[in-house]
C-alpha cells in the first residue's frame, strides 16, 4: 500500500519513516511529487490543520495521504504557541529563533507553573474527500535551557519528568514510544492494517 506523507518538515518524516519501518506501507514523500501546492496551515486547531494538509495533498496527488499537525501546548501561556508552534518567533520553522522566545517568555514563570504538553492530529485522508483524525499528546515541562542535541524544534527545552531527560535527549526509539506522534501514528497503523 502506497501512502503519501504530506510533511515538509525532516525531522518529523525521520520519526514517522521510522515508526512505519516494519509495516508493509511504502512511504511517498512529497519531493516525489511534481509541483505541490502550497497548504496554508491557518486554522484555529491541529485538527483543522491536519485535516486541511492531508485533504489538499489526497485530492492532489490520487494517494491515500496523512498529514499531521502538532505544536507545543503551554499552560502559563494560555496554549500557545500551540497551532503557531513552527512560527511562534515569526520565521516558519526557525526552531532557534522559536526557542529564545520560549525561553524569554517563559523567564519569569515559577518551576511548578512550567508544565506543557506537545499535541499531535494525524489526518488520514483519501482522494474522494474521506477523512480520519487520530490524536497523541505527551506532558512534560519547560526548561530554562537547552539541553540535548536530539529531535527537532523545541525538544531540547522539553523535560519529561517519567525519564528526567528532554525529548533532545532521549534516544530516537523512546522519543517514538511515549511521543505525541508516535501515539497518534500507531493509531493509524492499526486502522491502516484493518484496511487491508
Ligand atoms: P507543523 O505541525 O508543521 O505546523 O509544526 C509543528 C511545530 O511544532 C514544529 O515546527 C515544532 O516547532 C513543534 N513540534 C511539533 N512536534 C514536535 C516535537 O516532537 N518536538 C519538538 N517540537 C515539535
Amino acid at each position: 500500500m502506497k501512502l503519501l506523507v504530506a510533511t515538509g518538515n525532516q525531522g518529523k518524516l525521520k520519526e514517522i519513516r521510522h515508526l512505519l519501518a516494519t509495516s508493509p506501507i511504502e512511504i511517498v514523500g512529497l519531493d516525489e511529487l511534481d509541483n505541490p501546492p502550497d497548504v496554508i496551515e491557518d486554522g484555529m486547531s491541529f485538527t483543522e490543520n491536519a485535516c486541511k494538509k492531508a485533504l489538499e495533498m489526497a485530492r492532489f496527488s490520487g494517494l491515500l495521504t496523512l498529514a499531521d499537525d502538532s505544536g507545543l501546548v503551554v499552560n502559563a501561556l494560555n496554549g500557545e504557541p500551540g497551532v503557531h508552534s513552527a512560527r511562534y518567533a515569526g520565521q516558519q520553522g526557525d526552531d532557534r529563533a522559536n526557542n529564545t522566545k520560549l525561553l524569554h517568555m517563559m523567564a519569569t514563570v515559577p518551576d511548578e507553573q512550567r508544565r506543557a504538553a506537545f499535541c499531535c492530529v494525524m489526518a488520514l485522508a483519501w482522494p474522494d474527500g474521506r477523512v480520519r483524525t487520530f490524536e497523541g499528546q505527551i506532558s512534560g515541562f519547560i526548561m530554562r535551557g537547552e539541553r540535548g542535541s536530539g529531535g527537532f524544534g523545541y525538544d531540547p527545552l522539553f523535560l519529561v519528568p517519567e525519564y528526567g531527560m528532554t525529548t533532545a535527549e532521549l534516544p530516537l526509539e523512546i522519543k517514538n514510544r511515549i511521543s505525541h506522534r508516535g501515539i497518534a501514528l500507531r493509531q493509524v497503523i492499526e486502522a491502516l492494517s484493518e484496511l487491508n
